[in-house]
This record gives C-alpha cells, structure tokens and sequence, in this order.
C-alpha cells in the first residue's frame, strides 16, 4: 500500500495458517436472517451439518460442533474422557503441542512429553517405546498434532495407531486434526482415532468460532468413568439434544449455515481432488523456497506439511520485521513465529480456499518483498514454482488423455 495512502486496493492476500480466506459463497450463506434455532427449519440445516461433517471425518460416529475455537475442543476431548491426575502423553513437536500440553497441566492432568527440536513431526517409534515401558498402563491417552502449524510438520497418524497396537496399549488415542482436516487426508475410523479435534477457520474455510470432536466408541465408553469437571463441553448433553435435531443453549446458527455450505463445496469439489491440490501447492512453495536458497523448518521430507511451510530466515534478518514490510508493500500476511523461532521464521500457509494462480501472486509477492528487504535470495523460486505447476497439470492432462 503507499505510505501515503489509507487503503490498500484489491484482495489481501491473506496466507496465515487460519484464519483462511472465506469463499464468497459461505460469506452470502452466512449472511441470511435468523431462524428459530428450536424449529424446523433449523433441525433441517443442523442435520446436513450433523450428517455432512461425519464425511469430513470419515467417521460413522456422531461428531459433536462446538461454539468454540479449536482450544475449545482441545480441552472438550480431555475433559470428557479423563479423570483428574491422569497421565497422557504429549508430543511437543511446536508451539501447539506445547499449548494442549499447558492446557493438560492447567486441567490437573499429569502430561508427560516427548519432546522434540520443533522441526518433525511425531516419529511412531517413540510413542510405542514409551508405551512399551509403561507396564502398569498408568498413561491413559496419546495425544498427538496431525499437523503442526507453528512449524510445518504432519505426523503419521495411521502408523501411530500401529504403533499403540504394537504395544498392546489401551490408550486413547487423540488427534489435532484443527489445520490438516479438509485439506489433507484424515480418517477418523480407518485410522482408530478415539478423539480427533477440528477447527472451523482452517481447511473448511469459515470464520473462526466453531469446532468439533470426532469420538469413537471407545472414548464414548470412557466418558462413563471419567471424572474431569465439565459442562459447557460435556459431550452427553450435546449427544442427547443432537439426536433430535438442537443443541442444549443457543448454537452459532450463521456458522451453522456456512458449514453446511462449506462441506457442500467440499464434496463438489471431491475431496481427493481437495487435497491433490493442496500437496501441489505445498509442493510448489517448497520448490519456491528452496530456489530461494532458504531453508525449511521442517528438516525431513517425510514430515512435509501440506497446509503451511515455515521458512527460516537467514542469520542477522528479521522475519517479524520482513512480515511487516511485505503487507505494507504488497498487501500479504504470513504467519507469525513462535518460542525458540520467534522472529526467526515466517509461515506461508497454503490451506483452503487458494488455487495455483492466487498461490503464484503470494509466492511472486513474497520473492519481491524478500528482494525489497535484502535478504540474500536466489532469484528464480516463483518460476520454479510455476514450473512445477505446469508440469504438475502436464502431467494430469496426459493421464486423463490416455
Ligand atoms: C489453530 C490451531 C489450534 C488452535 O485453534 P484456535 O481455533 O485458535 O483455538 C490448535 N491446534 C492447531 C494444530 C492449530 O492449527
């Protein structure tokens, strides 16, 4: 925007890991009169919400929504299935997994951690150790990210589950799935998940304020024996009232119909093809990054995020100050850096409602801020990107040929 001016024209380019952009089409279907949230029409519209976001999940089980943030449903999964002094074990593997596990800590649960150097995701080898170990069964739940948005990692969540069987442990297992579901492939039955947490403001592309507990049958059972204090978040209540059709207080009724809308647009748009383009957007800013001659937090391939890469800057340039000349100068917002990487790194997020073109402006943009600051880059990473881009539709343009 130029200094002199109050308004910066054109969209913001806004590549935070959530608050994602919002589709137009859910802003107009948000923005619709209210409705009695005790009468039929609203049982009509919680019910495709109810059924639709079961498909999101890929579970058959009930999925509670919360009015709440993600935080919200954080603290929801452990209220509901523990008990005051219960051990779980958490992975810090950034500054969300150190969150949860503050909130473990606050909540009288007795967290124990592995931790991590904040640049991979969770290795399953650790976890079933760990739990090897644990002979008298004193940890009760595993909790773990499925992907870390401080940092840029994903976590392999069906082989973590392996690795609880492996070890014959009867741990729940709970998954943050807040800034990987409807954006990465996520499967809350196949993968024996007993929790899984999700967010509304990340890959279902909605303002924030809403968020949601997948649940199976085994964490239902624990909810009989778990004595954690709880009301607002207490899961029965909402089961009871969900069976016919309302909530047990008044629910975000706006949000309600953008969810229904989301998940529509979700489905039209096929889910597998939803998360092909999110791993060829990732791939194209890593490519961008790498051309760059900067390095990526996240320091092992297997662990790639395809939601958010979080890019180091290099000695003696600060990232917080680069943030800020970028959206001064081209309207783009990054993620912020936390703990042991503040001011150290920013974060470009490649989640929901972006496409090749609209990635190219924010990797074009970002190669001109990173010139205009002076950080020494390698010209070249947006066409590398674009490359990729072309060659990736190349590539689909000839299978679909054959
Ligand atoms: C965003 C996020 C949260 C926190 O969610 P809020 O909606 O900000 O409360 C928790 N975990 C992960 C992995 C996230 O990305």
């Amino acid at each position: 925007m130029a200094h002199n001016a109050s308004r910066a024209p054109g969209r913001h380019l806004l590549h935070i890991p959530g608050p994602t952009p919002v589709p137009d089409r859910i802003l107009r279907a948000i923005d619709t009169p209210m409705i009695d949230h005790r009468g039929p029409e609203f049982a009509k519209l919680n019910k495709r919400c109810l059924d639709g976001i079961k498909t999101i999940f890929k579970t058959a089980n009930p999925v509670i929504i919360f009015t709440a943030t993600g935080t919200g449903a954080w603290e929801a999964a452990l209220v509901n299935t523990l008990s005051p002094g219960d051990k779980v074990l958490m992975v810090e593997t950034g500054q969300f997994g150190l969150l949860w596990k503050k909130m473990a800590d606050r909540l009288g649960l007795k967290p124990e951690v592995i931790e991590t150097d904040w640049r991979v995701g969770t290795d399953p080898a650790l976890i079933e150790a760990r739990l090897r170990e644990d002979k008298t069964r004193e940890i009760k739940a595993v909790c773990v990210l499925h992907n870390e948005t401080s940092t840029g990692t994903q976590s392999p969540i069906a082989d973590i589950r392996k690795a609880i069987d492996a070890a014959g442990h009867p741990a729940l297992l709970m998954v943050d799935t807040i800034s990987s579901l409807a954006s990465t492939d996520y499967r809350h039955d196949e993968w024996g998940v007993d929790v899984s947490i999700g967010g509304a403001q990340k890959g279902l592309m909605m303002p924030p304020g809403m968020s949601f507990n997948a649940i199976s049958d085994k964490a239902l059972a624990a909810t009989k024996t778990a004595a954690m204090p709880k009301s607002f978040f207490a899961w029965d209540d909402m089961l009871t009232m969900n069976k016919v059709g309302f909530f047990p207080y008044t629910p975000a009724t706006q949000m309600l119909h953008g969810l229904a809308v989301s998940i529509e647009m979700l489905h039209e748009e096929g889910l597998d093809n939803v998360f092909a383009r999110h791993d060829r957007l990732a791939e194209a800013t890593r490519r961008a990054i790498k051309t760059w001659g900067l390095e990526i937090i996240c320091r092992d391939a297997k662990y790639y995020s395809p939601t958010i890469t979080a890019v180091l800057m290099p000695e003696g340039h600060d990232a917080d100050a680069f943030r800020a000349l970028a959206l001064e100068t081209f309207n783009i917002s990054y993620g912020a850096s936390f703990g042991r990487f503040q001011g150290k790194m920013f974060r470009i997020g490649h989640l929901g409602d972006v496409n090749d073109a609209s990635m190219m402006g924010a990797l074009a943009a970002t190669e001109m801020a990173l010139q205009l600051a002076k950080v020494p880059i390698k010209t070249g990473g947006a066409q590398a990107a674009m490359d990729y881009l072309v060659s990736a539709h190349g590539a689909a343009t000839r299978q679909a040929a054959e």
